[in-house]
């Protein structure tokens, strides 16, 4: 038997993907490979994105508070619509329970996914509910929609796009160190405060209560900007990149000096002695956008402080570099992959 850690999740994934047969229906447009299922759906794509979040693997529920786990379950399903530049519309919710979870953790929870169903404008419209041996499981589906003019795969960048992102990048995780090591000074002593100051509130909240960039969606379209290729961060940058790349067949050019790294995420890498390119390239979970567009596009764009030019792509598939002020290259590769781990 073959160990799944000797593939990894994409590996996996490229696996079931190769026994999946064609699509039977004229309508399945796409089915796996970019952040959602497209459906015709005449003068629009439907929009069908999936995503799970598993106690112990993506949550640990002695700092996560559950109001903020549902808004989240939400935010990152909403994030694979917003990469497809699509904006979202009706979902589902499935949980899995054990019997340590009272009704009223229950209410917690879907008093966080109503508030997220209210912020990106969503319907909620079903789910399931079963048992569960190893704590809490959410899993929600989402549908949305895009103008068929406007759908962004990951496989159709070209080189010399520019390539942009939203935000800042590495905040998530560093958010993450901070509630990790505060939850292991609580288990040491537990008369202990938490040391989770003002100056932090970014980086945990970011962590705790990440949003869906749905905003960036609609501004391109007032901007009457269509990206090239678009994929959202949920893995860290280079992974992310490594996956447009590939799949549009270029090379990259990213310059390190360029990737947009907030002063408390900056302060924060100091402390945990890591360098904040690395927490923007593999620590995931920031949820912003990743996008390619034509060089002459970009000029509608670089004046919106939303938005950072950090690089170009090249027509060559063996280069995707990170650049130094100094001129040094090193290639961007993807690591840090947990999802499944061994329990
Ligand atoms: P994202 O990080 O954007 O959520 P994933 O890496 O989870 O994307 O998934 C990439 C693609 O693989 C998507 O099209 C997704 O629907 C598909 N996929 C992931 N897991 C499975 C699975 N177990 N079976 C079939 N398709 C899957
Ligand atoms: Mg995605």
């Amino acid at each position: 038997m073959t160990d799944l850690n000797t593939i990894g999740e994409f590996g996996l994934i490229e696996r079931i993907r190769q026994a999946t047969p064609a699509p039977k229906h004229a309508d399945t447009v796409r089915g796996i490979g970019d952040d959602a299922a497209v459906f015709n759906w005449g003068d629009d794509y439907g929009l069908l994105a999936t995503d799970m979040l598993v106690e112990g693997i993506h949550f640990d529920l002695m700092y996560v508070p559950l109001k903020h786990l549902g808004y989240k379950a939400v935010a990152v399903n909403v994030s694979d619509i917003a990469a497809m530049n699509g904006l979202p519309l009706q979902l589902t919710v499935s949980i899995g329970l054990s019997s340590r979870f009272p009704v009223e953790a229950v209410d917690e929870l879907y008093e966080g996914i109503r508030m997220a169903c209210e912020a990106y404008n969503v319907d909620l419209v079903g789910g399931d509910t079963t048992a569960s041996r190893s704590g809490l499981i959410i899993s929600i589906s989402v549908l949305g929609k895009v103008p068929k003019d406007l759908i962004t795969y990951r496989n159709t960048a070209q080189p010399n796009d520019v390539v942009c992102v939203t935000g800042d990048l590495g905040a998530a995780y560093l958010g993450l160190q901070l509630l990790e090591r505060e939850k292991q000074v609580y288990l040491a002593d537990p008369n202990m405060q938490p040391n989770l100051s003002e100056e932090r509130s970014y980086l945990i909240q970011r962590q705790l209560r990440p949003d869906a960039r749905t905003d960036i969606v609609h501004e391109l379209r007032d901007l009457g900007i269509r990206p090239t290729a678009m994929i959202d961060i949920s893995d860290g940058l280079a992974s992310e990149l490594l996956h447009i790349c590939r799949q549009s067949g270029t090379g990259a050019v990213i310059f390190d000096e360029n990737i947009p790294v907030d002063d408390q995420t900056h302060l924060a890498a100091d402390e945990f002695k890591i360098s904040p390119i690395t927490a923007a390239l593999n620590g995931g979970e920031d949820y912003e956008l990743l996008f390619t567009v034509r060089p002459q596009e970009f000029d509608k764009l670089s004046t919106n402080a939303r938005i950072t030019a950090i690089g170009y792509l090249t027509a060559n598939p063996d280069q995707v570099v990170l650049a130094t002020k100094a001129g040094q290259q090193t290639p961007i590769r993807a690591q840090g992959w947990e999802s499944l781990a061994k329990s």
